[in-house]
């Protein structure tokens, strides 16, 4: 039986245009800059255990215990300019983990969906983890790009993987996590180079674990993209494929990491 956990890990506070990319003359909503207060929201920052027979796997990792006491010299100037971030007493992941009796080192392997800053902030809080693993083409882009923080990364052992052919996602592309068809990494890129999606075979029908592919429901019934992109046609086409998979029978639900109407549960 695989039992999953949807947690919040913090929040962050963002532009909705950041969410839900606008058509507007401003250059760039999405920063948040000459933008009107009610444009923006508290929005949570989700990390997700998955309890299955192979191990304990957990997808990203929500803010780091440091954004308490010193988020400007832990989010860097860029970030810090952007966002606002919140992590509530309990919310961290290691707490969130002792919470149920486990500890950072019972995790079989941390899944990265990308590398951007509130998918990897707490990642030094779990260095006793067995494996970090993320996509090789995230990984190259995020150690050149714009838009990371490095310094979260920095000695931390991150293991990557190449993108093979799977019957699923906008590509066929990602990997059959345990070569038995019942967790796939699924390659759905645009947000960032190497986004990739979690596919979790449950009793009752497919989970899947969007990230950053879309923010809310609305994003895939509408086509609305996020406000940063990588590519924008990559990022449509992944959306597109989100949609398709939300119509097929045997999707029980699909988690966008973002998105306020979810709140924290347990699917068992
Ligand atoms: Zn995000």
């Amino acid at each position: 039986m695989t039992t999953i956990h949807v947690w919040h890990c913090g929040q962050v506070y963002v532009d909705q245009a950041l969410a839900f990319r606008e058509k507007l003359l401003h250059p760039a909503p999405y920063t948040g800059i000459l933008r009107p207060k009610s444009k923006k929201n508290w929005v949570p920052v989700s990390t997700y255990l998955i309890q299955h027979q192979k191990g304990n796997i957990l997808i990203d990792t929500g803010w780091s215990e440091e954004i308490r006491t010193s988020p400007k010299k832990h989010l860097g100037w860029f970030s810090h300019a952007l966002f606002k971030a919140k992590l509530l007493p309990g919310q961290s992941v290691r707490e969130q983990l002792y919470a149920i009796g486990l500890r950072p080192k019972d995790l079989d392997i941390v899944l990265l969906s990308h590398l951007h800053v509130d998918h990897v902030s707490g990642i030094k809080d779990l260095i006793d983890s067995s494996k970090f693993l993320t996509s090789a083409i995230e990984w190259k882009s995020a150690n050149k790009d714009v838009g990371y923080n490095r310094s979260m990364w920095q000695d931390v052992p991150i293991q990557t993987f190449e993108m093979e052919t799977i019957p699923f996602g906008p590509y066929n592309k990602g990997i059959d996590l345990f070569q038995e068809g019942t967790v796939y990494l699924v390659f759905t890129p645009g947000h960032s180079k190497g986004l990739f999606s979690v596919m979790v075979k449950t009793d009752g029908g497919w989970v899947l674990i969007v990230s950053d592919v879309a923010y809310a429901e609305r994003s895939w019934k509408e086509s609305i993209i996020p406000g940063i992109t990588s590519n924008a046609e990559e990022a449509l086409r992944s959306l597109q494929w989100v949609q398709q998979f939300s119509l097929r029978d045997d999707c029980r639900c699909i988690l966008a990491n973002h998105d306020p109407t979810i709140k924290p549960h347990i699917i068992t």
